[in-house]
């Protein structure tokens, strides 16, 4: 993946973003505040119209800083400081080796900075799984990351506003982890 096809598949985020708005905006009604669908919704809309060209390390960080400044809540700092650790880890043609490189960059980014680990409801779950179903399959589909996000469906949230709910927070799918597939999507993880 050059930096061409990275920016075009962090642009088309905007479209999937725009077209889950509701469904993301549901879950965080039912063990949050409501506001997730629209929070990545104005992140993407941000990154459409702000990340234009560069490097494949400068479009990443872009990206990173212009999630930051847009998204807000919880979700907004994990997701943009990812960004911008992953790029400076990124090299200009990310292949496969450099991907598995940036992908437990993201894993770090999150687990150190949201201070969470597996099991606790939250994106980490699905970005953290994600990492090592590609280290030992060598691929990862969209109905697997799909699958990723369906299993934080039992857990009890232990993190962030889904927390306040306890028990209640299950039977909901974490809508963090449901935009982690979304995002990790654009990374082109399915096996060539
Ligand atoms: P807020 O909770 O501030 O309203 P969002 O609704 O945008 O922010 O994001 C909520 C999502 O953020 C959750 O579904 C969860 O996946 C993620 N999240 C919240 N706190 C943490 C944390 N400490 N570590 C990892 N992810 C977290
Ligand atoms: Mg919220």
């Amino acid at each position: 993946m050059d930096n061409n096809k990275l920016l075009d598949r962090l642009q088309k985020l905007q479209a999937v973003f725009a077209e889950k708005e509701s469904e993301l905006t549901s879950l965080d009604r039912e063990i949050g505040d409501g506001d997730h669908g629209v929070n990545m919704k104005r992140g993407f809309n941000a990154v459409k119209e702000n990340v234009k060209d560069g490097s494949t390390q400068e479009i990443l960080k872009q990206t990173g800083m212009t999630l930051m400044r847009s998204i807000g809540g919880a979700s907004g700092p994990l997701y943009g400081f990812s960004f911008v650790k992953m790029s400076e880890a990124a090299k200009d043609e990310i292949d496969k080796e450099n991907l598995k490189q940036l992908l437990d960059i993201f894993d770090q980014t999150v687990s150190s900075k949201g201070k969470v680990t597996g099991g606790e409801k939250t994106m980490y779950d699905v970005i953290s799984k994600a990492v090592q179903v590609l280290e030992e399959s060598g691929g990862l589909k969209l109905d697997d990351l799909q699958n990723l996000a369906d299993d934080t469906e039992d857990m009890m949230a232990t993190k962030g506003r889904a927390a306040y709910f306890k028990e209640k927070s299950k039977g909901t799918i974490d809508p963090g982890a449901q935009s982690a597939v979304y995002i990790l999507s654009a990374f082109d993880l399915e096996e060539e």
